[in-house]
């Protein structure tokens, strides 16, 4: 834990009376979790400072969480503190006008690729950056509040990005933080059923995809979603997205990537794995992420080509080099 970096950061929250809050561009439960989780401890214990979520795009699936605040106008950025929560590179921040704020904060657990911030606080062994913002308020409890709505949007991002508490990163104050969530009484059993229930054309992508995984020579499984196929089952960019999870769980295929391709042409990648490190082959294609899940945009399919024959390679050495995986 850095307390200082922590420090820092609430000496800038209580010098400033206007704060943005900004996350990146296609928001997952983390992203929307952790900045409304720190809108609200922050709106509860200050409330005479103005506090508000700026960002341009949303989430279907995550709309349970509710929306974005009423867009400010330059002048407001140009007194107020921007904080920018779960995002590693500048290029991904959802709200290009961030850059307005006088000052920007940084907080994320991702692998570093660029610093963007006066003051950061990036850990990326932790879970989630809600582990962040929760280990945050702990820090600082004497002077934070935290309520139940604050809880419920934290405590989504957490079981989101850990993949329900199942991922390395997950550490014993990671459940100690996500108790003290449950503390507040949060409904679990409704966040859940939001997360798990899909809709009938999710159910039939899911079936196609079955069918039409691929495997490269050493077992590195795909799956490509054209406009087409997105169009063919009524899908948005974002249920189409969700495919990459249909491959999770394929003995021998220790690398799993969706690509879905974008309405320009260029194609986003989903990269996932066990053990095998895929976040390197990410940023050779300008993305990043985790050491076991990252992302990256590819211009063509040669592009998308070049991206599966790297992820081969990479899990060809790793079974040559290692023993013991499953
Ligand atoms: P995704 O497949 O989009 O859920 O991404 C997996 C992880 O990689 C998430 O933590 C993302 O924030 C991160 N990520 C996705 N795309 C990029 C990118 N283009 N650049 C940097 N990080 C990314």
């Amino acid at each position: 834990m850095n307390i200082t970096a922590m420090q820092a950061i609430f000496d800038k929250i209580k010098a400033y009376d206007k704060i943005l809050i900004f996350r990146h561009k296609l928001p997952d439960g983390d992203a929307i979790g952790s900045t409304k989780g720190l809108r609200e401890i922050l709106r509860l214990s200050f409330p005479e400072k103005e506090i508000y979520l700026n960002n341009c795009d949303s989430s279907d699936y995550l709309d349970f969480l509710g929306g974005e605040d009423e867009p400010q106008p330059d002048e407001f950025y140009a007194n107020a503190l921007g904080i920018v929560i779960d995002t590693a590179t500048a290029k991904r921040i959802s709200n290009p006008r961030y850059t307005l704020c006088r000052e920007i904060v940084k907080i994320d657990h991702h692998i570093p690729i660029e610093s963007y911030g006066t003051t950061e606080w990036v850990e990326e062994e932790r879970s989630s950056a809600c582990e962040m913002i929760v280990q945050f308020y702990a820090a600082f409890r004497d002077e934070l509040k935290l309520s139940r709505e604050a809880a419920t949007y934290l405590y989504t991002g957490m079981v989101t990005d850990s993949g329900r508490f199942r991922y390395r990163e997950v550490s014993g104050e990671t459940l100690r933080l996500a108790g003290l969530l449950l503390d507040q009484g949060i409904d679990a059993d409704r966040i859940y059923a939001h997360l798990y229930m899909k809709d009938v054309s999710s159910m039939r992508l899911q079936a196609w995809a079955l069918s039409h995984i691929k495997f490269t020579e050493h077992g590195v499984a795909y799956l490509y979603i054209t406009r087409a196929v997105q169009e063919k089952y009524g899908l948005s960019f974002e249920s189409a997205s969700a495919a990459v999870s249909y491959m999770d769980s394929i003995k021998d295929s220790l690398i799993w990537l969706a690509f879905i391709e974008n309405t320009d042409g260029t194609i986003r990648v989903r990269l996932r794995s066990r053990f095998v490190t895929v976040s390197e082959i990410a940023e050779c294609y300008g993305g990043g992420g985790h050491a076991c899940a990252a992302g990256a945009t590819v211009n063509c399919r040669k592009e998308m080509n070049r991206l599966i024959a790297d992820a081969d390679r990479k899990l060809g050495e790793y079974k040559e080099t290692n023993e013991g995986w499953l």
